[in-house]
């Protein structure tokens, strides 16, 4: 297939690659002046998507997305797909697809989890919105850059999907963390909170694969310094879409909207930028109730 490649980050280069590695024609763009192994760049959005059969967008939020999809939708070729594995905004991802369509575009929302790891290997899991006919187009090059494609539903379906994903998470690490503290501070060893709270009703992800405890559990981010696995202003970027979304489909969610705050207050002010999303318990351990 040719592909159109727009956004070749840290997480789009090494999609982009595993792409070309595979034997497909990529054209790349990025408005910063990068080299991608196997991938032939292009002078603009608009030259990497016109002779395409699938453009994929990985780009930082909405707003930008919406403006290269302004661009690229009018050049593309009747019946190619827009592939957007960015994570960004419910009403953005749907507005694009709608854009597409009007123009006789197949368009997929895709935003992926997995991280920069995920993107190098190969392995990352997509979360799809879109028709099936636009999902079915799209799937061979999952395969490629991923390990696990699931089609959520219409258009959106894939930004609502991965958003409310990542609020539980948001909010489920909140809770182990400041767990963490509150036992330390009752006198319960750490070893012996994990080995009860791992194996009973309080058991999570964030505590069984992810413990942000440092040398208990699972190797994780807290065993490295808590860098980046998953940052702190990643994890605050998801907990914003998702309280966005919730106001404009009239959800109430009170612990993500905690969670949200609380990432802001972390990330803005007391020092969690560049730190990985487990740095809350060495936050909650320093502070008292007041
Ligand atoms: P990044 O900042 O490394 O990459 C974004 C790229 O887009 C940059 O290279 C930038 O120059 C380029 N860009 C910006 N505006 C552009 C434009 N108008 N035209 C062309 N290129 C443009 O970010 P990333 O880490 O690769 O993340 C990309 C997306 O993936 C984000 O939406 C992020 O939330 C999501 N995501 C990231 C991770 C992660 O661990 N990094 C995990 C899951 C999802």
């Amino acid at each position: 297939m040719k592909i159109g490649f727009i956004g070749l980050g840290n997480m789009g280069g090494p999609m982009a690659a595993n792409l070309a590695k595979a034997g497909h024609d990529v054209i790349g763009f990025d408005m910063a002046d990068v080299a991608i192994e196997g991938v032939s760049m292009a002078e603009s959005g608009v030259a990497a998507a016109a002779q395409a059969d699938v453009v994929i967008t990985m780009l930082p939020n909405g707003q930008i997305l919406r403006a290269v999809a302004e661009d690229v939708i009018p050049v593309m070729a009747q019946g190619a797909a827009l592939v957007d594995c960015s994570t960004v905004d419910v009403d953005s991802a749907r507005a694009v697809a709608t854009q597409a369509a009007e123009a006789g575009l197949l368009a997929v929302d895709a935003p992926v989890s997995g991280g920069v790891g995920g993107a190098a290997g190969g392995t990352l899991t997509f979360m799809a919105g879109g028709s099936t006919e636009a999902f079915a187009k799209a799937a061979p090059l999952f395969d490629i850059m991923g390990q696990k494609a699931v089609h959520c539903g219409d258009a959106g379906a894939g930004q609502a999907a991965k958003i409310c994903n990542n609020m539980i998470l948001g909010v489920t690490m909140i809770a182990t963390c400041e767990a963490f503290a509150l036992a330390d501070k009752l006198g319960l060893d750490r070893q012996s909170m994990f080995d009860v709270v791992s194996t009973s009703s309080g058991y999570s992800w964030t505590m069984n694969a992810y413990c942000p405890a440092p040398g208990v559990g699972p190797q994780s981010p807290a065993d490295n310094g808590y860098q980046p696995g998953f940052a702190s202003e990643l994890m605050l970027k998801d907990l914003r879409l998702s309280q966005q979304a919730a106001q404009s489909a009239d959800a109430d969610t009170p612990m993500g909207q905690a969670a949200a705050a609380l990432y802001e207050q972390f990330v803005e002010s007391e020092g969690g930028l560049g730190t990985d999303f487990s740095a809350m318990l060495p936050r909650f351990e320093k502070r008292g109730r007041g």
